[in-house]
């Protein structure tokens, strides 16, 4: 249970659902759109079948957008604020969420540039300050992380830091020069990633004080819900999202309130991002979901995972 309720709205996290627009292929096999925006917190199940009606048919977040929304509008009331926060210290990470094919990356890609063109406003309007702005990206597949400015693929070892906290080793951290710099550092990361996490740390050199901001495009969700359909039938070294699922559970229990056990120590994720998730932190996550009807199930995990977040 929480104490009091001062700074209760600060801690909260921000969650919206984007519906994505049918794609060609599902209108080439005649999908039908099953969920619709009813306004901008509620996204509902338009038929409603009676195997279905075991679960809600209304969801309601902070924020849906519908097919007909711009990433801009995403990014500008789904995560804006976040982003801004970083500037004031906070640790700050936006997140997108979904199955394969929703739009994560489309979402993350667009978001990241907005909210790097923000930052560089800032700095560019607070000529007093002194700013310098780092740049690193990773990578985590099968747990294992890799560094998506180098081309070398060897995995990269987490190191507890008593300052720092968990820290990857010995990834590049690139100091930017300008706007043309940080386009050509994404570009690589593009390049390099297959399913990636890219993040952005920021120093002011003056204070020494040191302002991180996380951009995290996730791993399909779907294979979170197989592996936990499967459960404990799965061998080892089987294909387990373990970050994923860490990270859920994660996020469950921080959104009920911070204390109690909270297993950050889970998995290679949920460690880079303790100190992002817990304590002086601001969290966004971004939910992303096809409209097809053959992708329902899916796409109600989404909203049920999305709902826990709340
Ligand atoms: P994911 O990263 O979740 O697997 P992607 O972001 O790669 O999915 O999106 C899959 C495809 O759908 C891409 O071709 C992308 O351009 C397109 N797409 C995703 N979201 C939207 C959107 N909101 N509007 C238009 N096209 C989209
Ligand atoms: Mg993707």
């Amino acid at each position: 249970s929480r104490e009091g309720s001062i700074g209760d709205d600060e801690e909260k996290i921000l969650v919206s659902v984007r519906l994505r627009p049918l794609n060609e292929k599902e209108i080439t096999r005649n999908d039908l759109s099953e969920w619709e925006c009813i306004n901008n917190t509620t996204v509902i199940l338009k038929s409603d079948m009676p195997e279905r009606s075991l679960y809600p048919s209304a969801y309601t977040f902070d924020r849906v957008f519908s097919p007909k929304s711009s990433t801009k509008q995403v990014y500008q009331e789904g995560a804006k604020e976040v982003a801004l926060a970083a500037l004031s210290g906070i640790n700050s990470s936006i997140f997108a969420y979904g199955q394969t094919s929703s739009g994560k990356t489309y979402t993350m890609t667009g978001i990241t540039q907005y909210a790097l063109r923000d930052i560089y406003d800032y700095v560019n309007q607070h000529k007093e300050r002194e700013f310098v702005l780092k740049f690193s990206a990773m990578e985590i597949y099968n747990e294992a992380v890799r560094d998506l400015l180098s081309s070398d693929c060897t995995p990269l070892r987490l190191m507890d830091d008593p300052e720092r906290g968990t820290v990857v080793e010995r990834l590049t951290e690139e100091t930017l020069v300008d706007w043309n710099h940080l386009q050509e550092l994404l570009s690589i990361c593009e390049a390099q990633r297959k399913v990636g996490d890219t993040s952005m740390n920021e120093t002011s050199s003056r204070s020494h004080q040191i302002i991180r901001l996380n951009f995290v495009d996730l791993a399909g969700s779907e294979r979170a819900s197989q592996s936990l359909s499967a459960g404990a039938r799965l061998k080892e070294g089987s294909h387990i999202n373990r970050s994923l699922l860490t990270l859920g559970t994660v996020i469950r229990k921080l959104s009920k309130g911070r204390n109690g056990h909270i297993p950050y120590r889970d998995s290679k994720l949920t460690r880079i991002l303790h100190n992002a998730l817990g304590g002086n932190a601001k969290t966004a996550i971004i939910c992303t979901m096809s409209p097809a009807r053959s992708y329902t199930e899916q796409s109600r995990n989404t909203l049920l995972f999305a709902s826990c977040a709340k």
